[in-house]
């Protein structure tokens, strides 16, 4: 069974070789043990809430925080734009209105190339750990590879069984498209009631499903633990 339009998985830098510092741990989409920072140079990309947050609470603990973006404008909460501000003008953020060009290193990140946007001016800076914050996309995963039909990353199916092109394979919830869809809760919980008759089918091929109300069955309402005499 199929559910959601995908994962969350943080957008990426579109650069030659982000695996090889991925997998050096030279680049990391989420802060999760602030000591794992402390007395680093530290590279953060992005001007929204996440960039804005971490540099403002990494810069104190790091050797050196550069904060690396696009433009002058930020889309993070004013309060926090202004507080790294404030931490700028104590030598504790290096602003740059630029972009990452190129990671540097042999056996881990050691240097960034960043440029101006018109690509006029170059530097390279000095960087343990890349924090690139664009945001998240959603991304399919192995379904996609599942000989599925979909169309415009949604799967088509019929509004009896939910059944994909795949025999056996079902989708519901917002994965799934049909005509009136409507990307609920609610629908998704009643798809799952007519898919789950239709699965019964394939996993009990000799029984037949008795239809039952849980404000009535009592084998329903001991099955959810409400039972009482
Ligand atoms: C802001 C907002 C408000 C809403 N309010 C309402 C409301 O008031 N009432 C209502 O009925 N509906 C509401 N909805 C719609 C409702 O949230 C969705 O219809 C419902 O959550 C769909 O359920 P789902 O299980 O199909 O998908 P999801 O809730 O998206 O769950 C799918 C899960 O699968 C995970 N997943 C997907 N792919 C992978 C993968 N490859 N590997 C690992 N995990 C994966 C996802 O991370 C996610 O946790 C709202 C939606 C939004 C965005």
């Amino acid at each position: 069974m199929l559910q959601g339009g995908g994962s969350f998985v943080p957008k990426k830098l579109p650069l030659n070789n982000l695996d090889k510092f991925e997998n050096l741990g030279g680049i990391q989409y989420a802060v999760r043990k602030i000591d794992n920072f402390k007395d680093k140079n530290i590279l953060i990309s992005g001007g929204g809430d996440s960039a804005l947050d971490w540099a403002v609470n990494l810069a104190p603990i790091s050797k050196m925080l550069t904060l690396v973006h696009r433009r002058k404008d930020f889309r993070a909460a004013p309060d926090t734009v202004s507080k790294m501000y404030q931490m700028k003008e104590k030598g504790l953020i290096d602003l740059v209105i630029g972009q990452v060009k190129e990671l540097k290193g042999e056996n881990k990140l050691e240097e960034i190339l960043i440029s101006s946007i018109d690509n006029a001016d170059q530097k390279i800076i000095k960087c343990d750990v890349l924090l690139p914050f664009f945001g998240l996309t959603m991304k399919l995963g192995p379904i996609a590879n599942f000989g599925i039909n979909f169309e415009k990353n949604l799967i088509p199916v019929d509004t009896e069984k939910f059944e994909t092109s795949e025999k056996s394979i079902f989708a519901i919830g917002d994965i799934n498209s049909y005509p009136g869809k409507l990307k609920l809760i609610l629908s998704g919980f009643h798809e799952a009631a007519l898919m789950s008759q239709a699965a019964h089918g394939y996993v009990y091929p000799e029984k037949k499903i008795r239809f039952q109300y849980t404000t009535a069955s009592s084998s329903l309402q001991k099955k959810l633990g409400v039972y009482n005499k």
